[in-house]
């Protein structure tokens, strides 16, 4: 699904200095598999996401995600393989919800569909991450988990065959971050999505199928499960 080799990132500051925000990274992520980044902050962690998701462009290097040259696409194409292909779960998507709007509203407000179809879309992925229950409660009348799980199933409007999330347990309970971990499992194993996930929480990490470490913008190592086990 990704396949990545020796990708550059530069930043162009105003004042003509150059930010090297990955230099040289290689990584590759089978179709359907439930992988995990982990990195301390400033790593290149989320540049790295921002450029699987279409989001930003990598300044050299080599880049395929299902089959497209990333570094080859035409502006308009990055547009349509970002709309098409991935989904995002943010921290920040949770922050964005809307509070006096219901759980169903707030999924069918990004979406682009019309009508009918949009609404029972929303229901239909509200269910997908078991908060069917919760469709016409009001976000402010949501724990912060819940409003996580919402934000999850925006991600999930244009079926990604790729989704991409920057710590999606950062400010829940470990209760509540099981919960979410089971729904990521369910897409990856029952929908094949592929999914990367950039997370702290080693809890998270122990039910990945991979994870891999990056240290100022490289892969540095590859850590099984199984070694992480072992660690502890
Ligand atoms: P992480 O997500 O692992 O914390 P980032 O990808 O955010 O790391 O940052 C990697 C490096 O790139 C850091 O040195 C950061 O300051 C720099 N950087 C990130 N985004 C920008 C930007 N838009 N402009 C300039 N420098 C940036
Ligand atoms: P958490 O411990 O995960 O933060 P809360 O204690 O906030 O959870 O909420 C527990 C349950 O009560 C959740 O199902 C949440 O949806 C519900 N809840 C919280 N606040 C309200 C409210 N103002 N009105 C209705 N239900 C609420």
């Amino acid at each position: 699904m990704i396949h990545c080799r020796n990708m550059m990132k530069i930043y162009k500051l105003d004042n003509e200095i150059e930010v090297i925000a990955l230099q040289g990274l290689d990584l590759d992520v089978e179709k359907g598999e439930l992988m995990g980044i982990i990195g301390s902050s400033g790593s290149g962690k989320s540049t790295l996401l921002n450029i699987l998701g279409g989001l930003d462009r990598p300044s050299a290097g080599k880049l395929l995600v299902d089959g497209k040259d990333l570094l080859r696409l035409s502006d308009k194409e990055l547009v349509k393989y970002k709309l098409e292909t991935v989904g995002f779960v943010w921290q920040n998507n949770a922050r964005n919800l809307l509070p006096y709007l219901t759980a169903v509203e707030n999924v069918e407000l990004p979406m682009l569909l019309k009508g009918r179809h949009k609404r029972e879309r929303a229901i239909e992925l509200l269910e997908m991450v078991g908060m069917g229950h919760r469709k016409y409660s009001r976000l402010n009348q949501l724990s912060g988990g819940e409003q996580q799980r919402i934000a999850i199933a925006i991600g999930l409007a244009n079926n990604p065959r790729l989704l991409l999330a920057d710590e999606p347990t950062g400010s829940v309970d470990t209760k509540t971050a099981d919960i979410i971990l089971d729904v990521f499992r369910t897409l990856n194993q029952q929908l094949g999505v592929t999914i990367v996930i950039v997370t702290h929480d080693t809890q998270l990490m122990k039910k990945m199928d991979r994870v891999v470490a990056i240290r100022d913008g490289k892969t540095s190592s590859e850590i099984l499960r199984r070694r992480i086990y072992e660690e502890e």
